[in-house]
């Protein structure tokens, strides 16, 4: 498995995706999720370059994070547990997977007591599946919004979400562009100007660049496949 190939192949597709839709090479980051996978494979990922790494569970942050370089940063991806918070809060330099106010109350609290301020995404359910985590778009997101906002221990980056698991590439472009949408409505609202749009996997990402997205979250195409779990 070689992931220097990967990350090279990856990152030059991102590139060239940014010149057919017009987009700054610079405005889109790699997101390597790294979850299920040893930590010699994340250090020779961060041996040819790669800084930021995706991890869906608390237990595998505090297992690898002591052991990367300092400026390695670690993002949740995976729902998180009101009973990991702490962990989460002491491992994590950024949770994307915030997907409720009463979780982000628990961040902000435990942030609080740590004198840390968290980077966060707020995950959507923009899918509409049932079977996935995240807010539910519409007013009373945008209302809890105002309440996350208020909260000083977190920096609120942007929104997160995960296109339909379908092969048709109109639907996904669809779920990806209520994404981009729905961050404006929140900058128009609050009068912010929120940038972060984390979308796109390894089988979406050129629909996701297409249509917005500042970080691509990859995981198989950089360090192969993972089986079941
Ligand atoms: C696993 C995972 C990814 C990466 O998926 P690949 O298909 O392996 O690229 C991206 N985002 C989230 C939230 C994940 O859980």
């Amino acid at each position: 498995m070689a992931i220097r190939d990967n990350l090279e192949s990856i990152n030059s597709e991102i590139r060239s995706c940014c010149k057919d839709f017009s987009r700054d090479e610079e405005s889109v980051k790699l997101l390597a999720v790294s979850k299920t996978k040893p930590l010699e494979m994340l250090k020779e990922a961060y041996e040819w370059g790669q800084r930021d790494f995706g991890e869906n569970r608390v237990q595998e942050g505090e297992d690898k994070v002591p052991n990367m370089p300092k400026d390695a940063r670690f993002h949740l991806i995976g729902h998180l547990q009101s009973n990991k918070v702490a962990k989460a809060c002491m491992y994590f330099d950024v949770i994307q997977s915030v997907d409720s106010l009463k979780i982000a109350k628990k961040i902000n609290n435990k942030c609080g007591e740590i004198d840390k301020i968290m980077d966060i995404y707020l995950d959507i359910n923009i899918s509409g599946e049932d079977s996935k985590t995240g807010f539910s778009p519409g007013e009373e997101f945008i209302t809890s919004v105002g309440e996350i906002l208020e909260m000083k221990n977190l920096k609120l980056l942007g929104l997160m979400g995960i296109a339909s698991h379908v092969e048709e590439s109109e639907t996904i472009k669809g779920d990806f562009i209520r994404l981009k949408e729905l961050l404006e409505s929140i900058n128009s609202r609050y009068g912010l100007n929120l940038k972060e749009l984390s979308m796109g996997m390894s089988g979406d990402y050129r629909e996701a660049i297409e249509c917005g997205s500042t970080m691509v979250r990859i995981g198989s195409s950089i360090f192969g496949s993972r089986g079941f779990r």
